[in-house]
């Protein structure tokens, strides 16, 4: 009898969910009363469950004999959504490492980083571009006042779509194919243009994945994205049967000696956790490299992931991807649909695609067979998220390669310190291409002496000079400017008044071409100013350089000069990039002045000058990290020099010349000022040789953020155990950003582990705090802006 009551009570599992709130914490459940047709439940599967008043769809993440909560307070899950778990046990762990290590809510980690469809509920296999339709409470009132009578078409192919959409469990829409069938079956053959009058009336709605119909406000027309033009490679191909061996592309190219060396060592390690930098300037090749060991990965029938900063800027890389890999490539992105984004996820879920390329988020990307995980240009910032879920994706990438024993590959010609130390520490082993692949050589660099010398709108003479001499040779300049606009202050010359944001600690820029000021942290803009507000004053003047100005110097001090601009203003159209990087691939552009988007790992082979036109912006930084990041970004740009045949030069102005950092970055090249900038973090104390996380809070009052991480500081140093400092709080670099005041409290530890231990504990009293509900908070862990 006794046993027989206990088997009983053990039968009922407790089902532990994330749910994507901000609670840090997931939930628990019981299983539901059967339902006909369901499935016994299993972690890594979407269940519907009762949430607040309402019903949230989560995941479940275990399942286990017993909870914290007595039995008779846990509800019961609603519906289990899927028949298979979406995500396998390595994505599931890797998920909540994540969530503990970033410290954020479990549940917005594992659910949030599903696609939107998934999230929202939709089938796995439920794809995909296929439009749904609704019908509207008009709709309802139409049928119910038979007010179409007179359009009978019409009237009929409502009451299907009605009919049709209630079908479905869970949804009121109908699939376009379900409707499509239904009205040939229904002697309706031409439903498209009735169907259109319908929508039109607002009695029912067409509902694409979101962001696939989309009204271009500045065009004023209606744009389909997927006509937009898009490299190849990135639409999704069809699915192919997963056996199918994948044809390679032979390269038409024979590696050299390091190459070879380096796609070796990484081959060699298939099937096995192996973390490798490899480190080869600019034009070394190590794409190349890296593409070989992806095609032995693909013939061992493995998936391989690829992570890239981002596609956008690189349609040509993309494209070689496409090229040399005649297997199924699929790209992951922000620019898909959320339809397109499901079914890339999916076919990387399910094994069709052999290769995965994909920005940031594609580190979530489930695999069925993981060989090989690459992070291309790994210093990149833009592998950090920087709001909400703080992950960085290239150290996620790494620790996912560990989980399933796989080798990871992070490739930079400018590695990160943390790299950098990695491989010193014996963690990563070092692959170095030291020369340029092919017969292009590395690019002479000129420091041109800014001190006394005259120079109008940032361009100077020895500058002037060799733009002239490329054109003569019909080869292309590039000039990097670092910042967008047309000058970075605006100020009276009567009084002194200066041009400032009202609500961020920030001068706004002036854009001649749409004649505005515009804040660049904040979306405040104002029509130019004619005459001072302080003063009266007509003598207005802008002082300093932006791309707009130097593309319009340029055009007026050399005649007949083709410039054209890259920035986020003159690329924010869709496909707008993608015709100007066509436009210099052509020759139609004789020099391209842009921001650090020029960076980005472009290849232009007729580019034979590049120039920096100011040095100095992170020469003296606020941030520990602005120096480290100013190296990357010369060396990156000046690496878009000479990358074909012919010799290239780099010009770079500065008035400080002898600053040792600029010195010995141009002297003796990134490694050694890796070397000292490492030495450096060493006796500052500062990553790698610490490890950091902010607390930032802001709130509309000034002191509200204070008054909470005083009070947060302040527990924090009571629990802190030796080997955990607490700095601040102190006023953010930037204290007012969009109306708020922002202060921020800094936790240095010596360890990652004592971070770790520290910090979830801590966190969870910061949840508690009253003052805490006055502000907005967040936790970054190892911050990569300090702003
Ligand atoms: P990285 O990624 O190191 O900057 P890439 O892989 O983009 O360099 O290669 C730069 C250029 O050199 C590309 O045009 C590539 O096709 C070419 N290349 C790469 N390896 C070789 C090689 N072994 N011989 C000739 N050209 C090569
Ligand atoms: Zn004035
Ligand atoms: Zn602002």
């Amino acid at each position: 009898m006794h046993r027989l009551a206990k088997t009983t009570v053990m039968a009922e599992a407790i089902i532990q969910v994330a749910v994507p709130t901000p609670l840090r914490r997931h939930f628990d459940y019981l299983p539901p009363l059967a339902i006909p047709g369901s499935f016994p439940i299993r972690s890594g599967m979407r269940v519907r469950v009762p949430f607040g008043r309402t019903a949230a769809i989560g995941i479940v993440i275990g399942i286990a004999r017993k909870s914290d909560l007595p039995i008779t307070k846990l509800k019961r899950v609603l519906d289990v959504l899927d028949e298979e778990p979406l995500l396998d046990q390595s994505m599931l762990d890797l998920l909540r490492w994540a969530s503990g290590y970033f410290q954020h809510p479990v549940g917005e980690v594992v659910v949030g980083t599903l696609p939107r469809l998934l999230r929202m509920g939709r089938g796995l296999h439920a794809f995909a571009c296929d439009p749904e339709y609704s019908i509207t409470v008009a709709g309802e009132r139409a049928l119910h006042e038979s007010s179409l009578s007179a359009a009978p078409v019409q009237e009929r192919l409502l009451r299907l779509i009605r009919d049709h959409a209630g079908e479905r469990a869970g949804g009121n829409r109908v699939r376009e194919q379900a409707l499509k069938e239904a009205f040939v079956e229904a002697g309706i053959p031409n439903w498209r243009r009735p169907l259109q009058a319908l929508i039109d009336k607002g009695t029912v709605v067409r509902e694409r994945d979101e962001g696939i119909e989309r009204t271009d406000a500045a065009a004023g027309k209606k744009c389909d994205l997927r006509k937009t033009p898009v490299p190849h490679a990135e639409i999704p191909r069809l699915a192919q049967p997963q056996a199918k061996p994948c044809d390679l592309t032979p390269s038409p190219l024979r590696m050299n000696a390091d190459q070879i060396d380096a796609a070796d060592a990484i081959s060699a390690q298939i099937g096995l956790f192996a973390p490798f930098l490899l480190e080869g300037v600019t034009g070394s090749g190590k794409t190349e490299v890296y593409l070989r060991a992806i095609e032995e990965v693909v013939a061992a029938g493995r998936q391989a992931l690829v992570l890239i900063p981002e596609i956008g800027l690189t349609p040509q890389l993309i494209a070689r991807f496409g090229e040399r890999l005649s297997c199924q490539v699929q790209t992951l992105h922000s620019g898909l649909s959320d339809g397109e984004r499901l079914a890339a996820w999916t076919s990387a879920r399910d094994g069709q695609a052999q290769v995965v390329v994909g920005t940031r988020s594609a580190v979530f990307v489930p695999l069925a067979r993981p060989g090989l995980i690459v992070v291309d240009e790994e210093h990149d910032l833009s592998y950090k998220q920087q709001e909400g879920f703080r992950y960085s994706a290239r150290d996620l990438a790494v620790m996912r390669a560990r989980n399933v024993g796989v080798p990871v590959v992070l490739a930079s010609a400018t590695p990160s310190l943390e790299a950098i130390e990695n491989v010193r520490r014996g963690r990563y082993r070092h692959l170095v291409l030291s020369h340029r692949a092919g017969h292009a050589r590395m690019p002479r660099i000129d420091v041109v002496d800014l001190r006394s010398r005259p120079f109008a709108q940032g361009l100077s003479d020895p500058l002037i000079e060799a733009i002239e001499d490329a054109r003569s040779r019909r080869e292309q300049v590039l000039l990097f400017v670092n910042r967008r606009g047309y000058a970075p202050r605006y100020l009276c010359h009567g009084c002194g008044w200066i041009a400032d944001c009202s609500r961020c600690d920030a001068q706004l820029v002036l854009h001649h071409a749409d004649r505005r000021l515009r804040c660049h942290h904040c979306f405040f803009e104002q029509p130019l100013l004619l005459a001072c507000p302080e003063c009266g004053c007509e003598d207005l003047r802008s002082l300093g350089i932006g791309t707009e100005r130097v593309a319009q110097a340029l055009e007026a001090r050399i005649e007949g000069l083709r410039v054209a601009r890259m920035d986020r203003d003159s690329t924010r159209r869709r496909g707008a990039l993608e015709s100007l990087l066509a436009q210099v691939h052509s020759g139609e552009v004789d020099a391209l002045v842009g921001t650090q988007m020029l960076a980005k790992g472009h290849h232009f082979p007729n580019v034979t000058v590049v120039a920096i036109l100011d040095a100095d912006g992170g020469l003296f930084g606020v941030d520990f990290r602005s120096t480290e990041r100013m190296a990357q970004l010369l060396i990156q740009v000046a690496g878009r020099a000479g990358r074909g045949d012919r010799p290239g030069r780099v010009i770079l102005q500065t008035h400080h010349p002898q600053h040792p950092l600029l010195r010995g970055l141009i002297l003796e090249g990134y490694r050694t000022f890796c070397d000292g900038a490492l030495d450096e973090r060493r006796r500052a104390h500062l990553p790698p040789y610490a490890n950091l996380a902010l607390v930032r809070a802001e709130a509309m009052q000034r002191r509200f953020p204070e008054v909470f991480l005083k009070e947060a500081a302040a527990g924090g140093r009571a629990r802190a155990p030796t080997g955990i400092s607490i700095l601040g709080p102190a006023p953010a670099p930037m204290e007012r950003r969009a109306g708020r005041w922002r202060t921020q409290l800094l936790i240095e530890a010596s360890s990652r582990s004592a971070l770790q231990r520290f910090l979830g504990p801590w966190i969870e009293t910061l949840e508690a705090l009253p003052s805490a509900r006055r502000v907005r908070w967040s936790v970054d862990v190892d911050p990569q802006e300090m702003v």
